[in-house]
């Protein structure tokens, strides 16, 4: 046999055991000081009542005969896609049954929508990036070509028509910038997209920490995009699922004439089995009103804490942007430190750990991520040390 060799062409990513390892080393020499953790891009809040008691009822239904499920549809149980339906039309998008398809994640599909595309297209992405995208493509041995997402552009970039692409990967509000497109920006990636026939890869994760009704949730808002994009989502940060796991992608059937829509079908259908009967049962009440209701109030507890991480960077004239439709807050590391040398001075001086810019490619050097998903109380703590330090 013949290994694929594209393997050895994959970035080792040292950023979370570099990360990791500095942090233990600092433990073990200073043993009496309190760390606070804000690099973390997980949740951290439980899954909502509502969830909990549709996972064990829908457990008790699988231990009685009459109720027992099997396999179940690899593409979902209606039950839940036509809540995604209804959800997407409170947001004025309208999509068929059978353009939503269940999944057990977004980065899974992600990777895997890849299948559906020939290894000869080019792929655009943006700098800083999710290091999914990357890896995944530089696993199938495709050309990868980067676009400058910087603080000229805010890190939005825009279309270029000097360059050829085919598969193009935008995600808004973005990981890790917190960066989000508006409806004229996110249009121009459309009119591009369909004008040099690419497929844009939407990745709308993070869709559901938008409060200002102006800014796009889905790539959908935006005239001529159900020809030219897929998105992606999930109910990892909007219902804390990024153990429990649930998410869905959309394959409109106007996108090159069906022929994606009914691709995604057969590979689903022949390589995937489907997201657990109880799983979808527990996504399903995340969309009734309680299960919106409470997961809300966990939205705004993180964006609370974005506030307050946000407020004490402004006070101090530390550039930053994202926080408010994001739980990350991307700044700009003091007084011309590199990213590693920034961390090391937060982790030394005030025991916070964050994430150094640099490790989501080449522009986020010289910048950080924070995150809002840690607690109250080590949020707090974490600005009075940020407030006494930088003043
Ligand atoms: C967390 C995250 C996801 C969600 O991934 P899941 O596999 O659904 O947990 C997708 N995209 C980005 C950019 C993320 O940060």
């Amino acid at each position: 046999m013949n290994i694929n060799t594209n393997y050895q062409n994959i970035s080792d990513s040292y950023l979370f055991s570099t990360i990791a390892k500095k942090v233990a080393e600092f433990s073990a020499k200073n043993p009496d000081k309190k760390i606070i953790k804000l690099g973390i891009g997980d949740v951290t809040l439980p899954l909502c009542k509502v969830v909990v008691k549709a996972l064990k009822d829908a457990s008790d239904e699988m231990g009685v005969k009459e109720t027992f499920r099997g396999y179940g549809p690899e593409q979902g149980y209606e039950f839940l896609k036509s809540k995604i339906q209804a959800y997407y039309k409170s947001n004025g998008t309208n999509l068929d049954n059978d353009e939503i398809f269940i999944s057990d994640g977004a980065k899974s599909d992600l990777g895997n929508i890849l299948d559906l595309f020939s290894t000869n297209n080019t792929v655009l992405v943006p700098d800083p990036v999710y290091p999914v995208y990357v890896d995944t493509n530089t696993m199938a041995g495709r050309k990868i070509i980067y676009i400058d997402a910087n603080a000229d552009n805010n890190f939005l970039p825009m279309p270029d028509e000097n360059i050829k692409a085919d598969i193009i990967y935008i995600c808004s509000p973005n990981n890790p910038t917190g960066a989000v497109y508006n409806k004229d920006q996110l249009k121009k990636w459309v009119d591009y997209a369909n004008k040099n026939k690419a497929v844009i890869l939407f990745d709308s994760a993070y869709e559901c920490f938008i409060t200002d009704e102006t800014l796009p949730r889905s790539i959908y808002e935006i005239e001529g995009a159900k020809t030219c994009a897929i998105e992606f989502c999930s109910l990892s940060k909007m219902a804390g699922f990024t153990g429990t796991r649930c998410g869905w992608t959309v394959v409109p059937k106007a996108l090159a004439d069906g022929v994606l829509n009914k691709m995604w079908l057969r590979r689903q259908t022949t390589k995937f089995n489907g997201v657990p009967y109880i799983v979808q049962r527990g996504a399903e009440a995340v969309f009734t009103s309680d299960g919106q209701k409470e997961i809300q109030e966990n939205l705004n507890y993180y964006k609370e804490n974005a506030k307050l991480i946000s407020e004490v960077l402004k006070k101090h004239n530390i550039w930053h942007i994202g926080g408010k439709h994001s739980p990350y807050i991307w700044l700009k590391c003091p007084n011309n430190m590199t990213s590693w040398e920034f961390f090391d001075y937060l982790l030394e001086n005030i025991q916070i750990v964050g994430t150094p810019g640099s490790g989501f490619g080449k522009n986020g050097e010289g910048y950080f991520r924070l995150t809002s998903f840690g607690s109250r109380e080590n949020t707090q703590q974490a600005v009075e040390r940020l407030d006494k330090f930088l003043g």
